[in-house]
């Protein structure tokens, strides 16, 4: 279908709600982030800390990694040395992004002048035909396109494109869009419709494209976005890497099925949402009928089914992304940070779409939460992994191996204002609610509006539209989905019942400056509980105010996190307070205490007091600034269960190796595995030590008698290096010697099983599992238990 004209669509969009979800009916404008300026107390001092933070510390990191030195490496001509994974553009280019975003806002000349020379050595490490991918120059230049699945080069040309962009429109120089085009000309060169057929195993290139088009004007940058989306799903991959089709799910890159025919959303995630926002943006120009269904479908599957509370999506580690509908663990919700961002750049494109505010409540949680959590109060740790829940092991870390997501949140914070307004001709559409001003035309009219708010502490908020002369228009304000009971004044008068559509007031009049539209949203703390299909909710409730998910920190409590409940009787009060924290509200509480009631050779004793406890949650996108220990945002409305973990949950483990991804922590945290190939966040493994022999000790403060320890070995076949050991033997500290016990059998070695061995009852403080590893492989354990022995 082409598009309607403006005339039809307005009114069409007003009357038919129904029809218009089918249609692309509704183009919104985002106003741009350059013009939108932010100056309230809770984005603000964020943007500020990613400008002079997180933006030095990610081109510091890029330098350190060898990101750069990649660069320097092709330009030379240099076949080794290479450094880092496979996709390290692809950090450059979402940091020079970042950076370009910031100059926009902040002219700094010591800035300007890094991009250009970073970009300068861009230039020279691009090959003569336009191709750029340090990967390929260097260590494999016979093998460009032969592996689209695995080896992210068009992902990481999407990247630069959006990079050059960027920095084009921050600075109005070509030297980085030419680089840019040059690639981009020579992919359309290869790649296309009668030229070679396949997409990218990363989808990013897509919407890149689309942006590159709209900067150029270069129609053909459009066309090809186009081919790479609307050819998904035709099992490319299988043919790439022949793969016979009988055995070949294609679903981890979104090639199981074409792509209209989608049904849910699957595979990893941000692949799939960096696939739907390029979709999107096809089918907003297109008008593919097939397409905006298929968006639609995914949607609803994945809002309804798949998103965490805390705007966040992809519950699993195995495969960076999603298992089967409600599958929404909390300790070990993966909810990469890349992934928020991802569904939030997805629902933002929806949103402009459709204009319904159902999808800029999506963008609003993922912003206020999932996305803000991954970094730390001062701007110089990440997070890649976003539990829900933690002992108080999982930490944000100054950089990864796999560094996509510091510089995903830089670009983010950076231009946060272009998720705030959006405008249609005669309407005035505002999605986010933050203080400062958004300059842009409503009816051919410059318009200057001014908001004034506490948001999101606060949900009053006072709209001034400036204009130039009397000015007919309609303001859209989102009513958001979270929200009960919002009103509206104009000029002192309320308005009784307000016209709703799709979730947005709409306030028609001839606006002067002066007129002054108060909005009223009330924050009550709410409880929010989960649909019963989410095993790991049940008979848990999380609280929420305003767009703000709250989690408990142990440090903010008198008793351990572990034993506090929230009955529904709980009295929950907003307190302001400007602590280590800054100026935030937190959620204060009278609590129960579970009992702590010694289990050890009873079987029955009378039940405990119920005893009340004071606690206190904090915003859960701040969590892990203050001292460390466990966290949790659902929280059990009744006395949990107690976990009767035996004597190795009150070891300390240390071990023989751990690389930065080993959590040695994991192994005796109680969480039973359901199989070997299980991955939790929290795992100890000696990867990339192989065939080795390594350790594991648990040490006690008191010695402990044992007679016999059960292991749970981990084996990632298929995916990584850690298979069974030959063999592994229990050692006990014995007057500073380390002694084999005395076996009673053998040490039993298997996959999806406890490994159990008894053995003659030590007493020592220390006792070593040893591990001696298959050759040219590594090995590591989910859980290791210490049988105590039977004290007569
Ligand atoms: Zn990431």
């Amino acid at each position: 279908m082409k598009r309607l004209s403006r005339l039809l669509v307005l009114p069409l969009l007003l009357m038919t709600a129904h029809a218009a979800d089918n249609q692309p009916l509704a183009k919104l404008r985002p106003v741009p982030f350059t013009a939108v300026q932010i100056s309230d107390s809770f984005w603000y001092p964020r943007q500020e800390i990613n400008r002079t933070a997180s933006i030095p510390v990610n081109l510091e990191n890029l330098v350190k990694s060898g990101n750069i030195l990649n660069f320097e490496l092709a330009a030379k001509g240099a076949h080794s040395g290479f450094q880092g994974p496979v996709f390290m553009d692809s950090d450059v280019y979402k940091a020079l992004e970042a950076a370009s975003y910031s100059l926009a806002t902040h002219p700094d000349p010591i800035l300007d002048k890094r991009l250009d020379e970073i970009i300068a050595g861009l230039a020279v490490a691009q090959q003569p035909d336009g191709y750029l991918n340090t990967y390929f120059t260097i260590k494999e230049p016979g093998k460009r396109w032969t592996n689209l699945r695995d080896w992210h080069e068009l992902y990481c040309a999407g990247h630069m494109f959006e990079a050059a962009v960027a920095h084009f429109q921050a600075t109005g120089k070509r030297n980085f869009l030419t680089v840019a085009t040059r690639f981009a000309d020579y992919i359309d060169s290869v790649f296309g419709p009668g030229k070679r057929m396949g997409y990218p195993g990363h989808p990013e290139i897509e919407l890149a494209l689309v942006k590159l088009w709209r900067a150029t004007g270069e129609r053909r940058y459009f066309n090809l976005a186009q081919f790479f989306i609307e050819n998904r799903g035709t099992k490319f991959f299988a043919e790439e890497h022949q793969t016979p089709l009988d055995s070949y799910d294609g679903a981890y890159w979104q090639d199981d099925v074409p792509i209209c025919d989608q049904d849910r959303i699957k595979g990893h995630a941000v692949r799939a949402c960096y696939l739907l926002s390029g979709a999107t943006d096809v089918a907003a120009e297109t008008g593919n009928q097939a397409l905006l269904k298929m968006i639609g479908r995914v949607w609803r599957n994945t809002t309804e089914r798949n998103l965490y509370l805390t705007g966040g999506i992809g519950p699993s580690a195995h495969n960076e992304g999603f298992t089967v509908d409600y599958d929404l663990p909390n300790p070990t919700a993966y909810q990469e940070t890349c992934a928020t961002i991802a569904l939030a750049q997805w629902n933002h494109r929806l949103a402009l779409l459709y204009g319904d505010a159902k999808y800029a409540d999506v963008v609003e949680r993922a912003l206020y939460n999932g996305t803000l959590a991954g970094v730390s109060q001062d701007g110089t740790r990440f997070f890649y992994v976003n539990p829900l829940e933690s002992r108080g092991t999982h930490h944000r870390q100054p950089w990864f191996g796999c560094a996509c997501c510091p510089p995903n949140v830089a670009r983010t914070l950076a231009a946060l204002g272009g998720y705030a307004y959006a405008v249609s001709d005669a309407s005035l559409w505002v999605n986010l609610y933050i203080q400062g001003t958004a300059k842009t035309t409503v009816s051919g009219q410059p318009v200057t509006l001014q908001v004034t708010t506490e948001y999101p502490w606060d949900g009053r908020v006072k709209l001034a539209p400036q204009v130039t002369g009397p000015n007919r228009f309609e303001m859209r304000l989102r009513i958001p989905g979270w929200s009960r009971d919002a009103s509206i004044s104009v000029n002192g008068s309320k308005i009784q019942s307000p016209v709703i559509e799709k979730g947005y007031a709409v306030l028609s009049r001839e606006w002067q400056t002066g007129d002054i539209v108060e909005l009223d949203i009330p924050m009550p703390v709410e409880r929010i509980v989960a649909n019963p299909n989410v095993i790991a909710d049940r008979t848990r409730v999380a609280l929420q105010r305003g767009p703000l998910v709250y989690c408990f920190e142990s440090v903010d409590q008198n008793e351990p996190l572990a034993s506090i409940y929230l009955p529904e009787t709980t009295q929950l009060n907003a307190l302001k307070e400007n602590g280590s924290l800054g100026r935030i509200v937190a959620i204060t509480a009278n609590a129960r205490l579970a009992s702590q009631q010694d289990w050890k050779r009873k079987l029955y004793q009378p039940a405990a007091a119920v005893q009340q406890v004071s606690v206190k949650a904090i915003p859960y996108y701040l969590w892990d600034n203050r001292a460390p220990g466990p966290m949790k945002v659902w929280m059990p409305v009744a006395a949990p269960t107690p976990v009767l973990q035996g004597t190795e949950s009150q070891a300390e483990v240390t071990v023989s190796f751990a690389s930065g991804n080993s959590r040695p922590a994991g192994i005796n945290d109680g969480l039973e595995p359901k199989s070997s190939g299980e991955q939790p966040p929290e795992l100890c493994h000696w990867w990339p030590h192989k065939g080795a022999e390594e350790w594991v000790q648990y040490s006690w403060k008191q010695p402990v008698s044992a007679s016999g320890a059960k292991v749970y070995w981990f084996d990632d076949t298929g995916r990584g290096g850690c298979r069974l050991p030959v063999s592994w033997r229990i050692e006990y500290l014995d007057g500073g010697q380390w002694k084999p016990v005395q076996l009673k059998g053998q040490y039993p070695v298997a996959l999806n099983d406890w490994c159990e061995v008894a053995f003659d009852p030590v007493s020592a403080q220390a006792l070593r599992l040893v591990v001696k590893m298959q050759p040219n492989w590594a090995a590591g354990i989910h859980e290791w238990k210490v049988l105590e022995a039977d004290e007569e």
